[in-house]
């Protein structure tokens, strides 16, 4: 079968490889479609836990195509889509009900076999229907999950007012999920005026204009518009510098969630004292594990939206045209990998 392998960080090629098979309790998949996400780059560079070789992708839609002789729930042809984060089950974390803290945790195009191929394999347990979505929005299933989980950790008070520094896809899934999860009124800053678009067109309250040059001046709009700052403060843009104005921007009892990919070496400085006298809580939110189904109903009623989120489409064969157009192309939202 046709699949991206890296040799190495920053070295792939489109290469024929033996298609996998299914062990007895595993689903055999036929890729339809994957989504590439911001972890991907981090992953080109050997970042994100990658393990070499490796076959990249992770937010991926496709098709029973086979399955082992203990695989129940499934049928032949059935539309999947797979939870890439596959935990140990053995340790005091997954004994404990917390899988995510995993430390043995393996992610599918991480450090496991992923999806910019014809195929892959899964346990099954990790394969959820998504029979009857459109591909195009099935493909969401993981960053929706990411998203959800993203809404566990902050915990909104109903009535909160919320900040969302990032409007690339799975913060828009983030900032729609407060909207609809009892927020009062949510805000999204980001640099791109096109991002900012869709995001009032799914939904969001208010718009800001993030300069990156000048983010003094956008923290002062900020401070305006809001009346000095917000409930819940998400910093999902993956910039130490935007983080560094995460605590100041926070309401007194408020909420910072840590949402978007850093460098690991990133630093971000905030006052103890005033997160102690305020009693500020930050919060980290990695990945997801146990919120595949709550994304598939949300995207499944329509409550969760995806429209215009896809930009570009690219085959197998221009993965690395893929991966420079979202590097680069400032009109790239979403860009999907078709097989
Ligand atoms: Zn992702
Ligand atoms: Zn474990």
């Amino acid at each position: 079968m046709k699949a991206v392998l890296y040799d190495a960080p920053r070295s792939f090629a489109v290469h024929d490889v033996p298609r996998p098979s299914p062990g007895p309790g595993d689903i055999l998949v036929k890729v339809l479609q994957s989504g590439i996400c911001g972890t991907d780059l981090h992953i080109h560079e050997g970042n994100f836990f990658a393990e070499f070789p490796l076959i990249p992708g992770h937010e991926v839609v496709g098709t029973v195509e086979a399955a082992g002789s203990e695989v129940e729930g499934f049928v032949s042809g059935e539309a999947v889509a797979v939870n890439p984060n596959i935990n140990c089950r053995h340790c005091e974390y997954c004994r404990s009900g917390r899988a995510l803290l995993c430390p043995n945790l393996k992610g599918m195009g991480t450090n496991w076999p992923g999806s910019f191929a014809e195929y892959l394999t899964v346990p099954y347990q990790f394969a959820y229907s998504v029979e009857g979505i459109d591909p195009d929005v099935a493909v969401f299933t993981e960053p929706a999950a990411c998203a959800m989980h993203g809404l566990e950790s902050l915990g909104p008070r109903p009535g909160s007012t919320a900040l969302i520094f990032g409007a690339g896809p799975t913060g828009l899934l983030l900032a729609q999920l407060l909207v609809h999860g009892g927020a009062a009124h949510v805000t999204v800053a980001a640099p791109t005026e096109f991002k900012l678009d869709r995001a009032r067109a799914l939904g969001v309250d208010e718009t800001v204009l993030l300069d990156r040059e000048d983010l003094g001046a956008t923290v002062r709009k900020l401070r305006e518009i809001s009346g000095g700052g917000f409930d819940l403060v998400v910093e999902a843009t993956g910039s130490a510098l935007v983080g560094e104005q995460c605590v100041p921007l926070t309401l007194n009892g408020g909420t910072v969630l840590v949402f978007g990919v850093t460098q690991p070496s990133d630093r971000v400085s905030f006052s103890p004292y005033d997160v102690f006298r305020r009693e500020i809580t930050i919060r980290g939110s990695f990945a997801e594990i146990n919120s595949f189904a709550a994304a598939i109903r949300a995207l499944r009623s329509g409550r969760l939206r995806t429209t215009g989120l896809i930009t570009h489409r690219f085959t197998l064969d221009d993965y690395g045209q893929a991966l420079k157009t979202l590097q680069t192309d400032k009109s790239a939202h979403k860009i999907v990998v078709t097989v």
